[in-house]
């Protein structure tokens, strides 16, 4: 990285063009202050940085599964060497605590990456005697990956696209978030110090430049995580070429409570799934679904634990929420709060705002509970993507799980019930890729993540994902067991055709 003298100093990269419109300026959400500018790419260099991991790919994908499995390792343990350092890059830009973002993102990426170099020396391959044939079945790269990555969890997201894709033998050209960006730069600088063969290229951007990228002929697969808009234009933008993709976006998550759940268990899994991160997470439990008979004792529940949550710095080790990303991200947050009134919801709880006159500026938004939701209102059907939670009311099993799955989303749930059938018959009719039962842990590295419907298709994090960046290749040997059936036997090509003379 080159930076020039102006303020915030223009940070240049690789990558970057010199067109001034491709610039943008990372803010620190905490205080609101411009942190850094960077020059971002422009549609001649994603061309070019494609084209360059299109040529370094031909190395890579030759390397032996324990090479590129030891450079996986060793970009893991490289994460968690710089964890800290990494941690609070991420907590510059996003706004998020840094003890979150060092025990759950990085320690996350770090474990991506040591699962993919395990994966990697056992592929997903076959091979069987088939009659006369030996059929061979190998996961062939795509060659190069166009990854494009989200604000919300950017190592994760880096580490979730960058290791699969790198364990099967391909290259990676990835587009981080335009809004925090910083901790992407950084990960990407230790991994190409780790990194052979010049495959790992970073184009940063706006939109456009997610665009161009998916829009490039030579990406032989998109991983996208964003939201389930942008997932749209993208397989628009990606249909042009018949590139496939990998499509992660948003989520409505159900929280279920039913009235033989242990309220003392469920409602601090509940707060940690609502409100960390700030909320700011496709696997957010933004609707929580209560059984009326414990309706009320569950709101007052939450509400005082909403109370005790402590908004501030992300730097501030006693911080619980941070920040939203930006002032923009703010406004819409808030402006749901405002249609969730309007619709009649209650704003049964919030926790106060930091007074510190530093943090005047920052995109700060109250960790809220609304109450008296019903499922047709905006707030129970709209991905919010901050610190919301919206308390919605049943009777029975059954209108718990039609409530649960009145969305177009399908990403995650939580059942929390005393009565273990109840809550596996639950689990099996909610509509999700991933139900967690009596609790509502995230983090989930090795088991296969991602949604259905809305809320995208694919699976990250898991050995299965090897075949998402990859394809089949079969090859049919003789093997000398018998002869090789032919389909059209009387057609003797071996005959000399008859010769018509020229005229
Ligand atoms: P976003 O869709 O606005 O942006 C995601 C990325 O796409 C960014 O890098 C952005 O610059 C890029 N982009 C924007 N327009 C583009 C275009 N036309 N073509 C190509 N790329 C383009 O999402 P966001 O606001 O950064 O993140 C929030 C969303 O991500 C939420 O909906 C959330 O649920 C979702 N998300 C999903 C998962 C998951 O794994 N399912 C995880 C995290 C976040």
């Amino acid at each position: 990285m080159t930076t020039s003298t102006a303020t915030p100093a223009v940070t240049r990269l690789r990558w970057s063009s010199t067109d001034p419109a491709d610039q943008f300026t990372v803010h620190d959400p905490a205080t609101g202050e411009a942190i850094a500018t960077l020059q971002g790419a422009g549609p001649q260099q994603v061309d070019a940085a494609v084209r360059a991991a299109h040529a370094a790919q031909q190395n890579w994908r030759r390397r032996s599964h324990a090479e590129r499995g030891a450079v996986l390792r060793r970009i893991a343990d490289t994460i968690r060497e710089h964890a800290a350092e990494i941690a609070a890059i991420e907590t510059s830009d996003n706004g998020k605590p840094t003890s979150q973002a060092e025990g759950f993102d990085l320690a996350a990426s770090a474990a991506i990456f040591d699962l993919f170099a395990g994966s990697i020396t056992t592929p997903p391959s076959a091979a069987a005697q088939n009659g006369p044939l030996l059929d061979v079945t190998t996961l062939e790269p795509y060659g190069v990956i166009g990854a494009i990555v989200p604000f919300n969890w950017p190592p994760i997201h880096t580490a979730g696209k960058l290791a699969p894709a790198l364990a099967v033998g391909n290259a990676v050209v990835l587009k981080p978030p335009e809004q925090a960006p910083l901790s992407v730069l950084r990960l990407i600088e230790l991994i190409e110090e780790i990194v052979p063969d010049d495959v790992v290229h970073v184009v940063p951007g706006r939109g456009p430049v997610g665009a161009a990228l998916a829009a490039h002929r030579l990406v032989g697969k998109i991983s996208f995580t964003g939201a389930p808009a942008t997932g749209v234009s993208v397989l628009k933008t990606a249909a042009d070429n018949l590139t496939p993709a990998l499509l992660e976006l948003g989520g409505k998550n159900p929280f279920i409570v039913f009235d033989d759940a242990d309220l003392d268990s469920a409602v601090p899994w509940l707060i940690e799934g609502g409100y960390f991160n700030q909320g700011e997470a496709c696997t957010a439990a933004s609707r929580l679904l209560v059984q009326d008979t414990v309706y009320d004792e569950v709101a007052d529940r939450v509400a005082r634990a909403v109370r005790r949550l402590t908004v501030g710095d992300g730097a501030d080790p006693a911080t619980h929420v941070g920040p939203l990303v930006t002032s923009e991200q703010q406004r819409r947050v808030l402006d749901y709060l405002d249609i969730g009134r309007a619709e009649g919801a209650v704003l049964h709880a919030q926790a106060e705002l930091p007074a510190d006159p530093r943090l005047a500026g920052g995109y700060y938004v109250p960790p809220t509970l609304l109450t008296q939701v019903a499922p047709t209102m905006r707030v129970a059907n709209e991905e919010i993507f901050g610190p919301v939670v919206t308390m919605i009311r049943f009777r029975d099993e059954d209108e718990a799980v039609r409530i649960a799955n009145g969305t177009p989303f399908g990403l995650v749930a939580g059942v929390f019930s005393g009565n273990h059938q109840r809550a596996l018959r639950t689990a099996d009719a909610v509509r999700a890729g991933l139900v967690f039962i009596n609790h509502y842990n995230r983090a989930a590295v090795g088991v296969p993540f991602g949604g259905t419907g809305a809320s995208g298709y694919g699976r990250e994090h898991a050995h299965e994902t090897l075949h998402e960046f990859g394809y089949s290749k079969s090859l049919r040997i003789p093997n000398g067991l018998g002869p090789i059936p032919r389909w059209q036997p009387s057609l003797d090509v071996t005959a000399t055709p008859e010769r018509k003379e020229p005229r």
